[in-house]
């Protein structure tokens, strides 16, 4: 749970649980090696075999919180040509704007209306405001300062969740988030998509993967929540590439995981290549991408909090692969298949 306590002069927000966490994180990774586990030892304190975001965070925030996407009109330098031109070889900017995000609207208005549509379902909830679209620290930081604020001054906002790019975060404005953290719940969500540079390069990211790292590093010493975004099923990986990711991603202080299969999107240079070459895509059948996020979890750290396994875009976007399922019909294959297996989260993390 969130509370406040002094440091210093200053109050601050911390959250009480996490001694307790530590001590059972370090008991089930003692007894997974030993061979000697008992299910009432997750550390992650309830009975689901992986350490879920909702959860986790009703618990931290005392009560259901949702996300609501702004989309305040920053650009990409990786279109703009600062970093590169054309962007990823995947992306598509309008999958993930829901209806309510409209670019013509004033921050406090898109928040106002997201939390409209939500509040007719939970009155009592609570809200992030949720810096989505395109790169969300990407502006001078007088500019940035005056956008989050603006989303802070709705009475239900408790906090940010600011997606970027790892190359696009200067110490300025993490010292400047560092500060806002002491206040209101502040996440970075950074987009790393591969482990391997020889695939951002492909893709055209535009960033290392030593570049991630090191954004990550930097913000997670300032106490400042991380999260990362990864991509499998990326063109030139391949299923151990995939697993060593989780080995590799485990080691990095990243809080919250975002897993997404590869999808094709139109109007994308993925698309267009797709089209050409189709031989070049290994794309999921659901079961096979069950059982990869079900190998994928056995080797991550049980400390980090897991927010998605898969994407959903709208359907006139999509052009592969074409499940047909919602994110908790999946969320409930992965959860049978984890029991049918008889395995768990960290089950064989090192
Ligand atoms: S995925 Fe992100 S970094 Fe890549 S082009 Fe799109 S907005 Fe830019």
């Amino acid at each position: 749970m969130i509370e406040p306590v002094r440091e210093g002069n200053k109050q601050v927000e911390r959250d009480t649980d996490e001694p307790e966490r530590l001590v059972r994180q370090s008991i089930f990774i003692l007894l997974c090696r030993k061979n000697r586990f008992d299910m009432s030892n997750f550390p992650w304190g309830h009975s689901k075999r992986y350490n879920d975001f909702s959860t986790y965070f009703r618990a931290k925030m005392g009560g259901r919180v949702q996300k609501v996407s702004v989309d305040a009109g920053f650009t990409c330098p990786n279109r703009d040509g600062s970093r590169g031109t054309g962007g990823c070889i995947y992306c598509n900017n309008k999958t993930f704007k829901p209806t309510y995000c409209n670019l013509q609207n004033s921050v406090a208005k898109q928040v106002g209306e997201g939390i409209e549509f939500f509040a007719r379902k939970y009155e009592a909830m609570k809200y992030l405001a949720y810096f989505q679209a395109y790169t969300n620290t990407y502006a001078p930081l007088e500019n940035l300062k005056a956008l989050y604020e603006e989303a802070l001054q709705h009475p239900k906002i408790i906090g940010l969740v600011l997606a970027t790019r790892p190359d696009c975060v200067s110490d300025e404005i993490l010292d400047y988030l560092q500060e806002l953290s002491e206040r209101v719940y502040v996440m970075v969500e950074y987009g790393l998509e591969s482990h391997k540079n020889e695939t951002l390069n492909l893709i055209n990211r535009g960033h290392t993967f030593d570049e991630s790292v090191r954004a990550i590093e930097a913000t997670a010493n300032r106490n400042i929540h991380t999260g990362a975004h990864l991509i499998l099923g990326l063109p030139g990986e391949t299923y151990p590439d995939f697993l060593d990711q989780a080995r590799v991603i485990s080691q990095l202080p990243v809080e919250n995981l975002k897993l997404h299969q590869l999808q094709i999107h139109r109007d994308t240079r993925l698309y267009h290549d797709y089209k050409l070459h189709p031989e070049k895509y290994k794309l999921f059948e659901i079961d096979e991408y069950v059982n990869l996020v079900v190998d994928y979890l056995e080797l991550l750290n049980p400390r980090i909090i897991v927010e998605r396994f898969v994407s959903e875009s709208p359907a006139g976007m999509l052009v592969a692969p074409n499940w047909g399922i919602k994110n908790f019909e999946f969320v409930a294959r992965v959860e049978r298949r984890l029991k049918e297996r008889n395995t768990w989260q960290g089950r064989l993390f090192q």
